[in-house]
């Protein structure tokens, strides 16, 4: 079995640190406890690991192939799909009305881990579909909801999201595809979108293209920009006028086709009229189109957060396989025994701590989001709904910028604990690291979700969010120095170094952001590592105040000593990283202007 869920890993997540058990008091999810959370995410892995993960290898080494405007998946990839749609994993976490299974967030995170570990570039079928499905439940008419939810909720159709153009990529403000209306009240659709993720394939009926494009007349930037349903395949059949070019190739999830669309080429002349442009369907109000489009956004932000931590976690697992196995030199201290593999050399030792620390702490900030999610939506109290929604929308750019950052760091070490077999292709470890390397690119680069900690999540409420998440993390600190113990005390003091590492960088983006933005932003990413590193701390400092809990209470000794260990590891070797990066804020703008262009 070449990948093992960690689902004891992710129960604990879920049930202990993101509070299952509350989530499930939630009007709507009173039948998501534990243990449904248990039977789903044991069929979850066993599908996986049966199914998914075995063409993951398959995808790398016979990518989707293009020929005459068709794209053929790797072979297998359209049985597993079938396979996942009627098992209903489409469906999981969309509500029961449009045929899903209504499940909290809390629950289908954990499946969309495991979906990405198993295999990257086949869970971004469905990762772009739930971003669809999310969208148009949010913005869509009901006439919409019923025509195209249920079909991808199946998982009879897929949907896509249409975004970047050659000359609008971060930018979206520079979209140019048109919109032209027509007097039936629908579009029609002319221009070109690049890099878009299953914009063609063979593994479904149809394609819901969402599109971003401009109404002619409507006013430049990003308020002029509306968003469409363009089927390829019309309700009655016809073929429409939106055609993929080509795909492109790649550094790594070569499996997953990244379609250039053309709309409105005139290729599919039996359309209505013979006219040419590709059929499309106003979502909500016209010049709307970036905020539905963000509800869409913000969803795949989070998922590709947890592409991240998928892919670490499948690296970590092949990394200790060969670090058993590989027999090289003597520990210094003499402990290897005759036949020891090499994860008896302290480095190696700490290379895979690293690896789990960072993947365990980016699952414990993901899981304690997703149950923010869900009381955001589904909270009876107002407040209560609108608290969770700020911290939600605090952590949405931590789980994407610091987790898929991390990936790469987790994924080169990876590399390194296989030595030269690492760099060669036949060992397999070597893909995981170039898939990782999309992550921090696609979805808004790391740098995209820095400004939008720095600007929307920090500076514009004077940092009052961010205060109020490290008063949440000082009464941990209490906590911990209260339940007592070596551990406790050590992991306590170095959360709070941490906590005033972020709380300087708070200051500094707040005063300084006013009168001199460039050098708030000249700091955005090591400010978003930074609290990335924090939130994640936390929760590992938490997972370690339960885990000695449960251990003086005689449960699951292996499992808590490890969760204390890798804790331990977090605090002395990771949140000290905070305080470096706090420098870089707060010291280190004058010099990245210091160097006049013209140098470079
Ligand atoms: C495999 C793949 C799949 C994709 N799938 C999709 C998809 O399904 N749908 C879709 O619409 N798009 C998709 N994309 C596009 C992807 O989202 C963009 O590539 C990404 O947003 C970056 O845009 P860009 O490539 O134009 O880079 P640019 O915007 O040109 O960025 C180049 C560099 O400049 C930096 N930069 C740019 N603006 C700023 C700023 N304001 N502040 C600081 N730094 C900045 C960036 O961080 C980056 O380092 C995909 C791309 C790839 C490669």
């Amino acid at each position: 079995m070449s990948y093992r869920a960690p689902v004891q890993d992710l129960m604990f997540a879920i049930r202990d640190l993101a509070g299952l058990d509350e989530v499930a008091t939630l009007p709507g999810f009173e039948d998501a406890g534990c243990e449904t959370a248990q039977a789903v995410l044991d069929e979850a892995a066993r599908f996986n690991e049966e199914v998914v993960a075995p063409l993951n290898w398959e995808g790398d080494k016979f990518p989707s192939s293009f020929h005459d405007g068709h794209v053929t998946t790797t072979p297998g990839f359209k049985q597993a799909f079938r396979q996942f749609a009627e098992g209903g994993w489409q469906g999981l976490q969309h509500p029961a009305a449009f045929g899903g299974q209504g499940l909290p967030k809390t629950i289908g995170f954990a499946c969309t881990e495991i979906l990405n570990s198993a295999n990257l570039s086949f869970a971004l079928c469905p990762l772009l579909t739930d971003g669809a499905i999310e969208a148009l439940l949010t913005a869509g008419s009901p006439d919409q909801q019923q025509a195209y939810i249920p079909k991808m909720v199946a998982g009879e159709w897929t949907g896509t999201m249409n975004l970047t153009e050659p000359q609008a990529g971060s930018d979206l403000a520079a979209v140019r595809t048109r919109a032209e209306p027509q007097p039936d009240g629908s579009y029609r659709i002319f221009g070109t979108k690049i890099f878009i993720t299953y914009g063609e394939h063979d593994m479904a009926d149809n394609i819901v293209h969402l599109v971003l494009a401009r109404v002619a007349g409507a006013p430049e930037g990003v308020k002029g920009i509306s968003l469409f349903i363009v089927p390829k395949v019309l309700a009655d059949g016809t073929r429409n006028d939106v055609h993929c070019v080509s795909i492109e190739h790649k550094l790594g999830i070569k499996a997953s086709p990244t379609a250039v669309l053309q709309y409105g080429d005139g290729t599919a002349a039996s359309l209505p009229g013979g006219a040419p442009g590709a059929v499309g369907y106003l979502v909500g109000q016209e010049n709307q189109g970036l905020a539905y489009m963000f509800v869409m956004m913000n969803a795949a932000r989070y998922a590709v957060g947890v592409q991240g931590i998928a892919v670490a976690e499948r690296a970590y697992q092949k990394a200790v396989a060969y670090a058993r196995d590989r027999v090289q030199g003597r520990s210094v201290d003499g402990s290897t025994p005759p036949g020891g593999g090499i994860v008896h050399h302290p480095d190696v030792r700490r290379m895979l701590m690293t690896m789990r620390a960072l993947t365990e702490g980016c699952r414990a900030m993901a899981a304690v989001a997703a149950a923010a999610y869900d009381a955001a939506h589904a909270h009876p109290d107002a407040d209560a709904r609108a608290q969770n929604q700020a911290f939600y929308e605090f952590l949405v750019p931590l789980v994407k910028g610091y987790s898929t950052e991390t990936s790469l760091e987790v994924a080169s070490l990876a590399v390194q604990v296989h030595g030269g077999m690492g760099f060669i292709e036949e060992t397999g470890v070597a893909q995981y690291y170039r898939d990782a390397r999309i992550l921090t690119i696609y979805e808004g680069t790391t740098a995209i979700q820095a400004n939008d900690l720095v600007g929307r999540k920090t500076t514009r409420d004077g940092g009052a969010l961010a205060r109020a998440v490290a008063a949440r993390i000082e009464a941990t600190e209490g906590e911990l120095v209260a339940q007592g113990g070596a551990a406790a005390r050590a992991m306590a003091a170095r959360l709070a170094a941490a906590r005033q590492a972020f709380l300087d960088a708070v200051g500094f983006m707040v005063e300084r952001g006013k009168a001199d933005p460039g050098a708030a932003y000249a700091g955005s990413v090591p400010y978003l590592m930074l609290a990335g590193n924090l939130v994640a701390g936390w929760q590992m400092a938490r997972a370690l105040r339960v885990a000695e809990q449960r251990l003086a209470a005689g449960e699951d000794e292996a499992f808590m000593r490890a969760k204390v260990a890798t804790a331990r590891f977090y605090a002395d070797h990771i949140l000290p990283r905070t305080g470096a990066l706090r420098d870089a804020v707060v010291d280190g703008a004058e010099s990245i202007a210091a160097m006049p262009l013209e140098a470079f």
